[in-house]
């Protein structure tokens, strides 16, 4: 069966100012961390690696319409190879990341944990054919500064992001939350200014001071005196589509020749989903049956 965890507690919460010239996003996803790191059974790095981009995926997603979902692919020279998210409108994400050994990760001065690299946003909607796919180098390897730039590159829109994640000494993620706050067309540059404020006032605020406590809270302190009204809250479910039939269509295109390999080892072939680790077995008989069915 695919995996799918609701979680109770993590959400993102989504407001516009009463001028409609600014606007925010905030996210707590410490459970749906936890959920993916278990499933993953994720080293520590990876773990923040994956929280990092999940959060950054329900952000990116939390601006489609309903039924648009996004894929985040990151590809650096830091902790980890490629992190890869999917998320929705629907506040549902799964994801991954392809370890890198830690003798193999190459960072040069001054460059965040995500090395350099390239980080592409491809987002599918639904009345479209064709997918708009969005890419912009990772510069700085850090996500929010590299997530900043592709907003500003690909949609032109003024924004600042903040992602933090903390695990303790067990790998556990004690802390994960994200926000995105932007200049909507329409902004001055006293909107702008004052954006860039709020940042640097939340990122050098303590983790478990009061505004920092709930998406809710975080959206007042950055909206600050600004008049605001709240347009969706959303719990996040870490869900995966994955299915025995995919799986099975999946091995039907592998080829008549490695379907006939494999039946010839007469053993039982495993299939892992990347996106939730769940296993599917099939028996010699199952592999036979998909052979003749493909041939
Ligand atoms: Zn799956």
């Amino acid at each position: 069966m695919p995996f799918e965890f609701k979680s109770s507690v993590d959400k993102w919460v989504k407001c516009i100012s009463s001028t409609g010239t600014i606007r925010a996003v905030a996210i707590s996803a410490t459970e749906i961390a936890n959920q993916m790191r278990l499933r993953h059974e994720a080293s520590p790095a990876s773990t923040v690696a994956l929280t990092e981009a999940t959060i950054a995926g329900l952000i990116l997603s939390s601006y489609c319409k309903t039924g648009e979902k996004i894929n985040l692919n990151i590809k650096g020279s830091g902790w980890c190879h490629q992190a890869i998210v999917d998320a929705n409108a629907d506040a549902e994400v799964r994801g991954y990341v392809i370890e890198r050994p830690q003798d193999d990760v190459h960072l040069g001065s001054g460059i965040g944990p995500w090395g350099i690299g390239l980080l592409s946003v491809l987002r599918t909607k639904f009345d479209e054919a064709q997918p708009y796919i969005g890419s912009v180098p990772l510069l700085t390897g850090r996500l929010p500064k590299d997530l900043t730039f592709y907003w500003l590159q690909s949609e032109q829109v003024q924004s600042a992001v903040g992602i933090e994640v903390v695990i303790d000494q067990k790998g556990v993620v004690t802390f994960a939350q994200g926000f995105l706050i932007q200049a909507l067309p329409g902004a001055s540059e006293t909107d702008i200014k004052f954006i860039e404020t709020q940042i640097a006032k939340i990122q050098t605020s303590d983790l478990d001071s009061p505004q920092r406590s709930s998406p809710t809270n975080v959206l007042a302190y950055l909206m600050d005196q600004h008049p605001f009204s709240i347009l969706e809250e959303k719990n996040l479910t870490y869900k995966c589509t994955c299915s025995r039939e995919r799986v099975e269509r999946a091995l039907a295109l592998t080829g008549t020749a490695e379907l006939a390999d494999m039946l010839r080892e007469n053993k039982d072939v495993t299939v892992d989903c990347d996106f939730c680790s769940e296993t599917y077995v099939f028996s010699p008989a199952m592999v036979g049956k998909i052979l003749k069915e493909n041939s």
